[in-house]
């Protein structure tokens, strides 16, 4: 884990300080790949949400508290370390992880990027840019970038990039309002001033925080059911799950999605009774819908048949019983957003929050994939 035991806030002049005085050996390994961390650029983020309204209505204290309930929030979907920075409106931005050890914030780009947050949405006709807040947020997030070039030497031009370009994430960050030549520019003119001023005193030991931590309760965080040890048939279950669902032609979130459904369900234990002998199979289907399948697909899912035909079932189910679960489900642009719609419209599980504990399973899939290119090959749909 590379989450810092807590965020730390920074005022404009303190975040240069910290990250001028970062080492620049003794990079961390990743958990899963034990490659060391080696980045060669950063890329910027907005929120989106919340968006600069969104934080005005919070307390101070929620503020200087956002940091630590991200943090936990990542935490709990599985991943071992988020974003670096989170530049804010405020006097002060976050330093949320290690800056030692790589981030996940940019699944094209996790592996040598570090990831700068700036709070605000800055699509078009969302959080206005021109607005007090949005400029010193904006402005935060110029001042870590142009830092992190300035230690690292990295060259703006070719070293700085925007979530926005990892097309198959399908995020807008850092919002249309927000050119890459307005951040280039500004960047390259924070870095000038940075070189200019005299070198930063030595800070001593990392991490230190410039303002006095507050005791403020955490916001409700997500906990995902744990998932087995490697090897377990569990893994081979999902991938051929995923591979199944993208035979049919369906997008990658889509695929995602309905895999944290199954996992949901019956961390895919094909022949699974539930809900006191009434609901059958990977995605705990009901008997009167068991007998409808059977009827038209000839899949009796009351056997536990193997997962490939039971996800047949389901697709049936999608494209005649549940179109608009399909429909809503398609349109999501992302994994997060698919697994609500699929929990939403198709599943309907009632428990507080599983719509969005789904969503962020379907992002622990995402990222589990992205880390291990060989699962979806290594896995392949049987039958
Ligand atoms: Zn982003």
């Amino acid at each position: 884990m590379a989450y810092l035991e807590r965020a730390q806030r920074y005022t404009a002049d303190g975040m240069v300080a910290y990250i001028l005085n970062l080492p620049k050996t003794g990079f961390k390994a990743n958990p899963s790949s034990g490659v060391v961390w080696n980045p060669v650029g950063v890329v910027m983020h907005n929120t989106a949400g919340p968006d600069l309204k969104q934080w005005a209505a919070y307390s101070q204290a929620q503020r200087e508290h956002w940091g630590d309930n991200l943090n936990a929030y990542y935490r709990g979907m599985g991943w071992h370390s988020g974003p670096h920075f989170a530049a804010t409106p405020e006097a002060w931005s976050y330093v949320l992880c290690d800056p030692m050890a790589d981030g996940i914030h940019d699944s094209c780009r996790n592996k040598n990027y570090f990831g700068v947050e700036t709070m605000g949405d800055f699509a078009v006709g969302k959080d206005d840019v021109e607005s007090p807040a949005a400029r010193q947020s904006i402005g935060s997030a110029i001042n870590i970038i142009a830092a992190l070039c300035v230690r690292f030497s990295f060259d703006p031009d070719k070293a700085i990039d925007f979530h926005r370009n990892c097309r198959r994430d399908g995020h807008p960050c850092p919002g249309a309002q927000v050119t890459d030549q307005f951040v280039l520019g500004a960047v390259k003119r924070r870095i000038v001033e940075i070189t200019k001023q005299p070198a930063p005193v030595n800070l001593g030991p990392l991490h230190q925080t410039t303002l006095p931590p507050a005791a403020t309760p955490l916001a409700p965080m997500i906990i995902l059911p744990e998932w087995p040890l490697e090897p377990d048939p569990f893994f081979g279950l999902a991938g051929r799950s995923i591979n199944k669902w993208l035979s049919f032609g369906v997008s990658m979130p889509f695929a995602l999605a309905m895999t944290a459904q199954a996992e949901a369900e019956s961390s895919f234990r094909v022949a699974v009774v539930g809900d006191k002998g009434t609901a059958f199979g990977v995605f705990q289907f009901h008997g009167d819908r068991c007998a409808v399948i059977l009827k038209n697909t000839g899949v009796d899912v009351t056997k536990g048949p193997p997962i490939e035909k039971q996800i047949e079932a389901a697709w049936w189910e999608l494209n005649n019983v549940e179109t608009v679960a399909l429909k809503n489900i398609s349109a999501a642009k992302t994994a997060n957003d698919a697994a609500i719609a699929a929990c939403v419209y198709y599943e309907r599980a009632g428990a507080s929050m599983a719509a969005q504990r789904r969503g962020a399973m379907a992002e622990r899939w995402a990222d589990y994939v992205q880390s291990h290119p060989d699962f979806l090959k290594s896995n392949p749909p049987q039958g």
